[in-house]
């Protein structure tokens, strides 16, 4: 087994993923503790009711705690570079992740997916498209329920979200079909630089399962193996997934096979062709139908905070796209538009060197409004290549980017940066713009 009836497991982080492996070493009557740095994390009350017995250390890392552990669960919101944990290894604990528990648990098809931008879109995506195809499937991961809280006996497959830091602590995963959508900056304050953050998204190719690969992104391009079952995809060039022309309307292809029209898939900007490519590639790895999987992206609703359409005023379309907490997601964005956009941006960069929007920036926007702790390193970046303007909080971000649009413009929120800073997520910060943008009315 994983972890040996006598193993002492410490479960590191109390957060929806630490009470998933909770539950999971509960059922399997394994003895754990918790151990969260933070005085009160925010489930205490509720986990201390669920499972009385359960010994919880909060308030710094217990040294004892750390030290009489033989097996480490750790979250990802935990770095592999704490004190306690770097001093635990070295001691000989095992460091594991929910997805190693996860992985050990299941013996039917995993669909894993990790990327810098569009991995929930992918997943969802895939979700009702295996729903459609009458599958019973788990979903979640990274997004939504967390990995252990989705096993089922009955589910025939699972479709899972990976962030870098859940693949990071993953030894075990062996996916019948993966993808890495791509790689951008991005946790750059948490990883040690781009290669190393590349290395933990590659693993989730371990195994011999159906690779998919974006060929339009060259980091991800190098991870194709000769030997491995293959499927490319590209809205660029040519792939087995990619888009063309026929008699004048551009469709999603597979070979020489058009599929749907790129206008039938009801989402704003390009980077969601890809997306909708990927999950194809995905679905037919492992035996769905094309037809059936093109009905489902075709009434596919698309997210909220994701390149979401809020209102037109006065002839000026807002756009709600403030899960865009990296460079690449504003890149991708931006984009996509044809005509000048006014962009309103900033927030937390987490380190990612801001001058990469520049190019983009000055090719397709009128101006930008920036707000936010690194609201001045963006502004140095652009080096005046745009006007911009500074504002304090979202109301005035609104108002300024109203005076600078007119009729038949966009208003983009992209941020390129985390919430963290000002908002309590990027759930909060979208929603204070379509607030703001809703007042514009009054
Ligand atoms: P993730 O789960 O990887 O964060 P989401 O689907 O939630 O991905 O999208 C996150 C952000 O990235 C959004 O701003 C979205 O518009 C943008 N995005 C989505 N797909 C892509 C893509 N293929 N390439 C670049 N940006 C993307």
């Amino acid at each position: 087994a994983l972890v040996p009836d006598t193993a002492k497991v410490l479960v590191v982080g109390l957060g929806t993923t630490g009470v998933s492996v909770a539950r999971f070493l509960q059922k399997l009557g394994i003895n754990f503790a918790i151990a969260d740095s933070r005085n009160k994390p925010q489930l205490l009350d509720e986990f201390a009711q669920e499972m009385p017995d359960v010994p919880v250390f909060t308030g710094g890392f217990d040294e004892a705690a750390f030290q009489v552990a033989t097996h480490l669960v750790v979250s990802p919101g935990v770095s592999l570079l704490e004190r306690s944990i770097v001093k635990a290894v070295a001691n000989g604990s095992k460091i594991m992740g929910d997805i190693d528990l996860f992985a050990a648990a299941v013996n039917v098809p995993i669909i894993a997916i990790t990327g810098s931008n569009g991995k929930s879109t992918v997943t969802t995506m895939l979700g009702d498209m295996l729903k459609d195809a009458g599958i019973k499937a788990g979903i979640g991961g990274n997004l939504g329920t967390p990995a252990l809280d989705l096993l089922d006996e009955h589910n025939q497959m699972y479709a899972l979200e990976l962030s870098s830091f859940q693949l990071e602590r993953t030894s075990i995963l062996r996916a019948a079909a993966a993808t890495v959508l791509n790689i951008s900056a991005d946790h750059l304050d948490r990883h040690a630089d781009m290669a190393e953050y590349a290395s933990e998204k590659h693993k989730v190719f371990n195994g011999q399962g159906v690779m998919v690969i974006n060929i339009d992104d060259p980091v991800v391009n190098r991870m194709q193996e000769k030997s491995r079952d293959t499927l490319t995809f590209s809205i660029n060039g040519l792939a087995d997934f990619h888009l063309a022309f026929k008699q004048g309307i551009e469709y999603l292809m597979y070979e020489d096979t058009p599929l749907m029209p790129l206008l039938a898939l009801p989402l704003e900007g390009r980077h969601n062709a890809a997306n909708a490519l990927s999950a194809l590639a995905l679905g037919m790895a492992v035996g769905l139908n094309t037809q059936t999987m093109c009905k489902s992206l075709q009434k596919f609703k698309g997210l909220a905070h994701r390149m979401q359409r809020v209102a037109e005023i006065r002839g000026v379309t807002w756009v709600n796209d403030s899960k865009a907490t990296n460079i690449g997601a504003c890149i991708a964005a931006l984009q996509g538009y044809e005509r000048k956009v006014v962009l309103i941006a900033g927030g937390d960069a987490k380190g990612a060197d801001m001058s990469e929007l520049t190019p983009v920036i000055k090719a397709k926007t009128k101006g930008v409004v920036l707000m936010g702790k690194d609201a001045p390193l963006i502004e140095q970046a652009l080096n005046g290549c745009v006007p911009v303007v500074l504002v304090k909080n979202m109301v005035q971000a609104v108002q300024a980017a109203a005076v600078l649009a007119t009729a038949g413009e966009s208003v983009l929120l992209s941020p390129a940066c985390a919430s963290l800073d000002q908002y309590k997520n990027y759930q909060d910060r979208g929603d204070k713009f379509a607030n703001a943008v809703m007042a514009l009315l009054a």
